[in-house]
């Protein structure tokens, strides 16, 4: 029997699963463990809840989990409650699938006073996350700035202009639903330092902000090149710069403002104490593509400021780690450990970019150690006993599915449904 150890459940991990499983059948058991009692990491915690047909992916990972031959392992943190040389004592072979979930940073001054907020904390924030359930985002000031030219920064600025009624049907949590209810926003800035033929949202992203209810995408149509210039563009990328070109055409008869801002980029936030204002600078770009600052500088008022600009994976000890990412050579990291999904290549691509990682890794491992080959390694229980030791306890499946049965008793009737239980009380609702 081979073990294998699969660290993190988001995508990459329920897919290199799969993966195994599908290699390996009945002569591998293949544990998934994460650091928190509930599975799936961004499509829990980052893709957004009026987003669900995204969400319902987890289904096929549900599906996985089921299988008589994988386990899901909660509460159990890699590199603080078990090292990744003790794993690999455990296991035949170790997979970090661990996500990227740290921002990075603009390095700018006044990035730290109250009120500038990551985009993982914000986007944590309204999806139930943990470690940001509690955060509290500023949204009582009027103006608002989202900074980054991605799909996320759409979702923040989409979230922070939706109505409660348009959350209807969404996951939304509740406490983030009635904040944001209450929200004084009224101008939404998202900050691009290049222009529309450099942003990565995709059209379908971008044409929901011209079916908001209450707010109201704005360009500037002097920002754009000569529509002829569209032509040599990727399809997609021509389709998200048309419908950015057609909000110019939008009546601005709404509440709410999203106002895109492009060649702007961010060099100071200021306030007293907290977030007021960022100062711009104006850019243009250089022969490379590169967005190159003209000192021209102006204001952008902002008491809240999210910022967008893209993600980096923890470093775990005694693993190669290259800042952003752990060290890895199509997957492969050392002798029998490996990374698979954000973690081997830093956060970017959808929730289906990480299938072709995770099936990669699967066959890199059988071709190794092929299926029908045996192992001695002792795996859960080893791992089990020397959680023991330590006094972690970790959670299971049926204890993943007794919190969502709590979530989806919690949902209020009717919409928006709260699904959702306060993290601090995952473990009364397990009874310890
Ligand atoms: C805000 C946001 C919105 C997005 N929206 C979309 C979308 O609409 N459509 C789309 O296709 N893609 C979307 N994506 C991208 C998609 O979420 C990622 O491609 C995908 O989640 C990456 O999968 P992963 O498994 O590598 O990482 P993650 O999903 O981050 O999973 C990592 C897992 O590892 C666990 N973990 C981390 N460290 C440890 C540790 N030390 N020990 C144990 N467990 C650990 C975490 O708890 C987590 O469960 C979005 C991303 C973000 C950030």
């Amino acid at each position: 029997m081979r073990h294998f150890a699969v660290v993190g459940s988001g995508p990459a991990g329920f897919y290199t699963a799969e993966a195994l499983e599908k290699a390996y059948g009945e002569g591998a058991r293949i544990d998934i463990l994460d650091r928190y009692p509930v599975p799936y990491g961004l499509i829990r915690f980052g893709v957004a809840p009026d987003h669900q047909s995204l969400k319902a992916v987890s289904k096929r990972y549900d599906k996985v989990a089921e299988s008589a031959g994988v386990d899901f392992i909660g509460n159990v943190s890699v590199g603080r409650d078990v090292s990744v040389g003790e794993l690999l004592e455990l296991y035949d072979a170790v997979i970090l699938a661990t996500g990227a979930p740290h921002d990075r940073k603009l390095g700018i001054p006044g990035e730290d006073l109250a009120g500038v907020i990551g985009s993982a904390e914000f986007v944590g924030w309204y999806n139930g996350h943990p470690e940001f359930a509690d955060l509290d985002p500023p949204l009582g000031g009027t103006h608002a700035a989202v900074v980054g030219a991605g799909n996320v920064a759409l979702d923040c600025a989409r979230i922070l202009s939706k109505t409660a009624h348009e959350f209807e049907g969404s996951d939304i949590v509740g406490h983030a639903l009635q904040a944001l209810d209450k929200s004084a926003i009224r101008t939404i800035t998202i900050l691009g330092r290049r222009g529309p033929h450099q942003v990565a949202m995709t059209p379908k992203e971008l044409g929901e902000l011209g079916h908001l209810e209450a707010a109201v995408p704005v360009v500037e149509l002097a920002d754009f090149p000569p529509v002829e210039a569209d032509e040599p563009l990727d399809p997609g990328l021509r389709k998200s710069v048309s419908i950015l070109r057609s909000f110019a055409d939008l009546q601005q008869n709404k509440a709410k403002t999203i106002v895109f801002d492009f060649f702007a980029k961010p060099v100071a936030i200021e306030g007293d104490g907290r977030a007021e204002r960022i100062i711009v600078e104006r850019t243009v770009l250089d022969d490379r593509g590169a967005a190159r600052g003209t000192g021209e500088t102006y204001e952008v008022p902002a008491s809240l400021v999210v910022t967008a600009i893209g993600y980096s994976t923890s470093p775990i000890a005694d693993v190669p780690f290259d800042g952003g990412k752990f060290v890895n050579d199509g997957g492969r990291i050392a002798d029998r450990l490996y990374a698979v999904g954000w973690a081997r290549r830093g956060p970017t691509g959808t929730i289906g970019t990480n299938r072709p990682d995770g099936y990669e890794v699967a066959d890199l491992i059988a071709s190794t150690m092929p299926p029908g080959s045996a192992g001695d390694r002792q795996g859960l229980d080893g791992l089990k006993r020397l959680l023991d030791s330590r006094g972690v306890m970790p959670t299971d499946y049926d204890d993943w599915r007794k919190i969502e049965e709590t979530e989806t008793a919690n949902a209020r009737p009717g919409s928006p449904r709260e699904k959702y239980v306060r993290p601090s009380d995952w473990f009364a609702v397990l009874g310890r």
